[in-house]
């Protein structure tokens, strides 16, 4: 059975899934908005974790284990920043959820939960990419079957609103 795409509005660091997305910078040292909250809520544990691995190039991933989070796992993806469209930015976002599902996947995690990837401070716009971001799941999760429940965690009504109606045109 193909895995259930939701859309939520929620805090990502609440959800009861295996594992949470971080929209991480290429440091992986921890940063503003959902990362600023996720090392908030995960504690100073991940922060440790994290500065093992070294940093993450743009469009790439790495897992670490959740912590104080319900979830058991964070995959940290560094998004692009957005540069007006013309500098690889869409591929490189569709990276970043492909390279999360990979590495949720090859853990065992049948949930998982994605923010926003670069619509906050990177600016990438979020009409685009919601677009992105669904057609990109969408192919990876063939790759992964074990996967059963996918949800696109909003922070805002605005991006609930964006998230679902791309959500239900390319499914119609
Ligand atoms: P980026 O640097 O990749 O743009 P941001 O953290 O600035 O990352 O923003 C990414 C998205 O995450 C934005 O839509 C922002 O509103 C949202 N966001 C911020 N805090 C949370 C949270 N606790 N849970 C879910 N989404 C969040």
């Amino acid at each position: 059975m193909p895995a259930q795409l939701r859309v939520l509005r929620a805090d990502i660091t609440t959800l009861s899934v295996d594992a949470i997305v971080n929209a991480a910078n290429s440091s992986l040292l921890g940063g503003g908005g959902v990362d600023g909250a996720i090392h908030r809520a995960a504690g100073p544990e991940l922060l440790a974790a994290c500065r093992l691995l070294g940093g993450c190039p743009t469009g790439d991933a790495r897992l670490t284990a959740g912590y104080r989070l319900k979830a058991k796992y964070v995959v940290h993806a560094v998004g692009p920043v957005w540069r007006g469209g013309e500098h690889g930015e869409p591929e490189l976002l569709a990276s970043c959820y492909r390279r999360s599902i990979e590495l949720a996947s090859a853990k065992g995690a049948r949930s998982l939960a994605f923010p926003s990837i670069s619509t906050g401070i990177y600016g990438y716009p979020v009409e685009l990419a919601a677009k992105v971001a669904v057609s990109a799941v969408r192919s990876a999760l063939v790759d992964h079957p074990l996967i059963e429940e996918l949800i696109f965690c909003c922070f805002s009504a605005a991006d609930l609103a964006v998230y679902q109606s791309v959500l239900d045109a390319s499914s119609a």
